[in-house]
This record gives structure tokens, C-alpha cells and sequence, in this order.
């Protein structure tokens, strides 16, 4: 269908005309009764991420994520190796471990909090 004529059909059902345009194909998007952005012309909805401030914060709890892997599997492998050592080499390990279990619990903290912010709504 004419995309054009499908933003009206939408319309006229509901939705709204936003300022908005289609990152794909540059057609006028529209929000729909669900709060969804809609492009009528690759029929299907379309996430904008609205400021630059967002789209590093996204970022950063991606890289977050990462290296709170690499600590998880360093502690994994921190845990293993106790098993060979002599006591006072395993009071290294030991307070090694423990300085990055609590950097784990640290980020699992802040990434926990990435994800409860509430998307802003565009003004
Ligand atoms: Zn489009």
C-alpha cells in the first residue's frame, strides 16, 4: 500500500504524526495508540535513541557488562588454582579474589541500575 495512505489510515485509527523520520527510508513516522514510532512505509516499528547522552549511557552498560565478564571468569579461574597452592600463596589469591568479587558486586550494582531508568519521552 501507498505508504501515504497508510500514515492517513493510521491516523485516522489513532496514531499521531510525529516530528520523527524513518532512519531507513526517511518517511514521516507515527506514533501509535501503544506509544510505538511506526514507519508506514517498512511497516514495522522503529526504536529512536533520542540523545547522544542516552546512546553513551547504553554503551557504557554494554562495556559494563563485558568487563564484569572478564572479572567473573578471572575469579573463576583465581578459584581454581587455590587448590594447588601452598597457604601463604593462597593468601594472595585469596585477597585478590576478594578485591574482585567486590569490584563483580560493584558493577552487577551499577548495571542494575542502567536498567531500571525509565526511557524520557521525547518533548
Ligand atoms: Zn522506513
Amino acid at each position: 500500500m501507498d505508504p501515504v495512505k497508510k500514515i492517513a489510515q493510521l491516523v485516522r485509527a489513532g496514531a499521531t504524526l510525529t516530528a520523527y523520520t524513518c532512519p531507513a527510508c526517511g518517511t514521516v513516522l507515527v506514533r501509535l495508540k501503544t506509544g510505538e514510532l511506526y514507519c508506514a512505509n517498512c511497516e514495522r516499528t522503529v526504536v529512536l535513541v533520542k540523545t547522544e547522552e542516552e546512546a553513551q549511557q547504553a554503551l557504557e552498560i554494554v562495556q559494563l557488562r563485558e568487563v564484569r565478564r572478564i572479572v567473573f571468569d578471572k575469579i573463576l579461574q583465581l578459584g581454581r588454582e587455590i587448590e594447588k597452592l601452598s597457604a601463604s600463596e593462597m593468601v594472595d589469591h585469596l585477597r585478590s579474589m576478594s578485591l574482585l568479587i567486590d569490584i563483580y558486586e560493584r558493577l552487577s550494582r551499577l548495571h542494575g541500575e542502567g536498567q531500571r531508568q525509565q526511557p524520557k519521552s521525547p518533548s
